[in-house]
């Protein structure tokens, strides 16, 4: 197996993976989005809402919002010594106070105040709600570490992939007409001189326009499946890095944990044998 990184910054990361198979991958994508832990507010207290908003809406956009989360300073709740009650291991409390003045204000993301400083919104700049004069919001929240497969809000990020794109251009049926130049959503072909040049192949999407557009047959597309190119998109509570090696860890505890399995039920079948 080989990785090259094609892409990356904060919020995204794009990579492919040479000598692999779509089922690994797969395997690793979904790991990535349902099993890769992050904080998410799961608690409110209202304290005073006197907005035009209901309480339920505006816990429910709470829990949206994307939280910075550091997976080596909490644990999930389950796995807590206070076995789930909410303690500084396992939980963090954020508090918003705020009220209208003459000005319509508008409550962020940004207005949370949390007790950890490490962990805030993702953003700043998500709206949660409008105030007019005298009207004002009071409450305490509390974040906790969750997975994706209960909530949408404990999902870390989203993850596509698609198989590396081998392009090929038979040059002795190519009259260079330019219908795939035109054809291609991506750009991937540039007529040369006296020649058609595929500039980007790993920005194919594997539509197969160019080969329907083609009335000489000079195009073939296909993916190869043993080179896969997967997209990472956080929600920016994690590093894209810290998510694909969080996920490929949480994949080898539990085939660890099949091999020992498996090992006691053969350890107890040589005992039973007489
Ligand atoms: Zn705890």
């Amino acid at each position: 197996m080989n990785v090259e990184i094609l892409e990356q910054d904060d919020n995204h990361i794009k990579f492919i993976v040479r000598e692999t198979n779509p089922v690994f991958m797969n395997t690793l994508r979904r790991t990535m989005m349902s099993e890769c832990t992050c904080l998410a507010i799961e608690d409110v207290i209202i304290v005073e809402n006197s907005s035009a908003i209901f309480d339920e809406v505006i816990v429910h956009r709470l829990g949206l919002i994307p939280l910075k989360t550091d997976l080596n300073s909490y644990v999930l709740p389950s796995e807590c010594e206070c076995e789930g009650t909410g303690c500084p291991s396992c939980s963090v409390t954020l508090t918003l106070e705020k009220t209208g003045d003459e000005d319509l204000v508008t409550v962020h993301s940004g207005d949370l105040k949390s007790t950890d400083p490490e962990v805030v919104p993702a953003t700043d700049k998500i709206p949660i709600a409008k105030l007019a004069q005298g009207q004002s919001i009071v409450l305490e929240a509390s974040a906790r570490l969750g997975l994706g497969k209960n909530h949408a809000k404990w999902q870390s990020c989203v993850v596509g992939y698609k198989y590396l794109p081998i392009i090929e251009v038979d040059l002795e049926k190519c009259t260079e007409c330019g219908d795939c130049v035109e054809e291609c959503p991506r750009k991937i072909f540039k007529l040369g001189k006296n020649k058609l040049i595929i500039t980007d192949p790993i920005n194919c999407s594997l539509c197969l326009l160019c080969v329907e557009k083609c009335d000489f047959d000079a195009i073939k597309v296909r993916g190869d499946n043993s080179s896969i190119i997967i997209t990472v998109e956080t929600k920016g509570g994690l590093l894209p890095e810290t998510i694909v090696e969080t996920s490929a860890l949480v994949i080898k505890d539990k085939f660890t944990t099949f091999i020992e399995e498996i090992k006691s039920i053969e350890t107890e079948e040589e005992i039973a044998e007489p």
